[in-house]
């Protein structure tokens, strides 16, 4: 048996973070928007790197790209992309429903349209190893506490798309790409003054970013409880979205309400 893969969170930019996973000689990374973080680490562990993925064309998630292709080359590894997507190539493209092998472990697609029109999520269902709990890469579909801008998609694209998220194993570890979570629970705290575990969630983050760590990975059954655009259906979250122009308490229509709320919120 191969030790379980190591997951760890590079910090790029202002507040891009670059998971990578390795088990000691093999890396995979996800949405590498600079090379240089990853390069680093790969030379200080001494890693090859055996495949990358891509959840989306953001140049904050894919900038790194044409630097690392080479590393791959020991290894015969791939770049993985979403297939509705224009990503630089060669890439191997991947829709809902396929499966990548890498480290020994499989990665499920998922579509999560709606930041993107072809935004795909990779869901690792052994984790850390067996029985321990499953890996999520979400890109910008889902952050802690919030969710992506709707660049590309509607209202239902992406209430859909995170309601397949949402229904994700609760242990599930949620690995976002933005460092997002105090502006995104301070946003949360107004949609919903009387959640408490809002309030919990973000003392504690409040705390963890002053010792200068990640809020990252959350996990879904937390997201269940803290995210706004995952309770749509919630009557507090359907009041406070009425309150902001929706003009009914359908889901679709309560989650374009508090994606225009949290586009102007500050
Ligand atoms: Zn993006
Ligand atoms: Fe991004």
């Amino acid at each position: 048996m191969n030790p379980p893969p190591t997951l760890l969170a590079l910090p790029a930019f202002a507040d891009n973070y670059l998971w990578l996973l390795h088990d000691g000689l093999d890396a995979v990374v996800v949405d590498p928007g600079d090379a240089a973080p990853v390069e680093r680490l790969l030379d200080d562990l001494g890693l090859r790197l055996a495949g990358i993925l891509v959840t989306h064309h953001h140049p904050d998630h894919i900038g790194g790209l044409a630097a690392l292709r080479p590393r791959l080359a020991a290894t015969k590894g791939l770049v993985y992309a979403p297939a509705g997507e224009a990503i630089p190539g060669p890439v191997h493209t991947l829709k809902d429903g396929d499966r990548v092998e890498l480290l020994g472990l499989g990665f499920e697609v998922m579509d999560v349209p709606g930041h993107t029109a072809g935004h795909i999520a990779y869901m690792q269902r052994d984790g850390a190893g067996a029985g321990q709990a499953p890996w999520l890469f979400c890109g910008d579909t889902l952050f802690s506490a919030g969710c992506g801008r709707l660049f590309e998609g509607t209202p239902a694209q992406m209430h859909r798309s995170l309601s397949r998220l949402a229904a994700l194993p609760d242990r599930t570890q949620v690995c976002c790409t933005h460092e997002y979570t105090l502006a995104n629970l301070r946003f949360a705290a107004a949609v919903e003054p009387g959640n408490t575990a809002i309030q919990e969630h973000l003392e504690l983050c409040t705390a963890v970013r002053a010792s200068g760590r990640p809020t990252l990975p959350s996990h879904i059954a937390l997201e269940r409880r803290i995210n706004p655009f995952l309770r749509c259906s919630e009557p507090a979250v359907a009041a406070a979205a009425r309150a902001q122009g929706a003009t009914s308490d359908d889901p679709v229509a309560v989650f374009a309400a508090l994606r225009e709320w949290k586009n102007r919120f500050r």
